[in-house]
């Protein structure tokens, strides 16, 4: 490795060293203790490089500043990595092992449990020959989602910092909580943050930007129905179970997550509950297109008002509640930070996918909120379980498409 990633590495190594797994099940935010006292490991860091201003909010949220170096006008950016890691595997103990000089055949994670990465099942691993690849042990994730994402940024701050000749604006990077549970970013305060747009550094396979992502409802059905006696219930009984049952297998079944890919969206009834007087259906409605999802709640809406012609002693509600909106609209409306990013991308040489999200962001969210914030590839694949790996030489470019929208920014 050379010594721009070994200095990412090893901050990378350090901070996995930590367990900071996120507790879905929890009330609190954040979520587990342990991201707390990580969180002021990282701000005494981010002191000793050089940042200003740098906070811990009382949820746990990292804050700080790199002062812009210029006085040409230049927006203030954001950066964002999650300090949290995943409840579904063991996330104590990690141990990154480095495979050097990658030759593209299979790599041992782990001799004993027979646990190997081939570039037949993992096909990313082609375009990697050469490259230092990490992994973990076998025994753990290794935590490249979204370690990595810190340890680049705040080795991007260090080395802004040591070469005053790169000009820059105001630089603010996020070191956030409780990404994996979903429930941290709302707590997040983008008005003190003060940025003009930002970057989640927090997708997986070189060149992936998510720049888009499903609008999100919930879908409310409560049907009343007229029970008597079954004996002599001919043309007078409704009943809710059936009712519902005909709801669900009425929604068109290419349509559904089972049935649906790529931008496609669906409708996903998840619950239902209830007997002869009443029953209670819950469903999601998810489509990336803001019209095709108004159309996919009218036709909820449609299909409802038929079964209530089919079922005239029923009584059948419906009702939607906002979850979330794709922030693609949001990202067009206020072009800079997708801008900056793809010059970025091409002064790299990096060829890239503009991908929308089969689920939410927490770019997403803020998005909604005011600040922009597509997300850009961290370097890591397979995250979430004991085959997760990450390349060192896309780290790398990580680190320089950063450094070019840094950069670029001044105009
Ligand atoms: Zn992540």
């Amino acid at each position: 490795m050379n010594s721009l990633q070994e200095k990412i590495y090893n901050r990378f190594v350090r901070y996995v060293s930590v367990d900071t797994t996120s507790d879905p099940a929890s009330t609190v935010t954040p979520t587990t203790s342990s991201q707390i006292s990580f969180a002021h490991t990282l701000a005494q860091e981010m002191r000793s490089i050089g940042f200003t201003d740098v906070e811990v909010d009382e949820y746990g949220f990292v804050t700080g500043l790199l002062p812009a170096n210029t006085d040409k006008k230049a927006p203030t950016i954001g950066f964002f990595a999650h300090m949290d890691t995943v409840c579904d595997y063991n996330g104590s103990n990690i141990r990154p092992q480095v495979h050097p000089n990658y030759d593209g055949g299979k790599i041992t994670i782990n001799a004993e449990k027979k646990m190997f990465l081939s570039p037949e099942t993992d096909h990313n691993l082609k375009l990697c020959v050469g490259d230092d690849i990490v992994t973990a042990d076998g025994n753990s994730l290794l935590a490249g989602d979204d370690k990595i994402g810190i340890a680049t940024i705040m080795t991007l701050a260090e080395y802004l910092l040591a070469h005053p000749e790169i000009k820059h604006g105001p630089i603010k990077a996020a070191f956030t909580i409780d990404e994996e549970t979903g429930t941290g970013i709302a707590y997040f305060d983008i008005k003190k943050f003060g940025a003009d747009f930002a970057y989640t550094v927090d997708g997986a396979t070189l060149g992936d930007i998510d720049c888009g992502n499903f609008n999100a409802d919930t879908v409310t059905i409560r049907i009343i129905g007229k029970t008597c006696h079954p004996g002599s219930a001919k043309g007078f009984m409704a009943n809710p179970v059936r009712i519902a049952a005909d709801i669900v297998s009425s929604w068109p079944e290419d349509k559904l997550p089972e049935t649906t890919e790529g931008e496609e969206g669906f409708v996903l009834f998840k619950d239902v509950e209830g007997g002869l007087d009443k029953a209670v259906l819950k469903g999601i409605v998810r489509e990336h297109d803001l019209n095709k999802f108004e159309q996919f709640k009218k036709m909820l809406e449609e299909l409802v008002a038929e079964k209530r012609r089919k079922y005239p002693a029923a009584k059948i509600e419906i009702e939607f509640k906002k979850q979330y909106r794709n922030m693609r609209e949001i990202l067009k409306e206020r072009p800079q930070a997708m801008e900056l990013l793809e010059e970025a991308l091409r002064e790299n040489h990096v060829q890239y996918r503009l991908t929308q999200a089969r689920g939410g962001t927490d770019g997403a969210q803020m998005s909604l909120r005011g600040l922009p914030t597509p997300n850009i590839f961290a370097g890591y694949e397979n995250p979430h379980g004991p085959y997760e790996w990450l390349s060192l030489g896309w780290v790398e470019k990580t680190f320089h498409v950063l450094e070019s929208i840094a950069k670029n920014a001044v105009k």
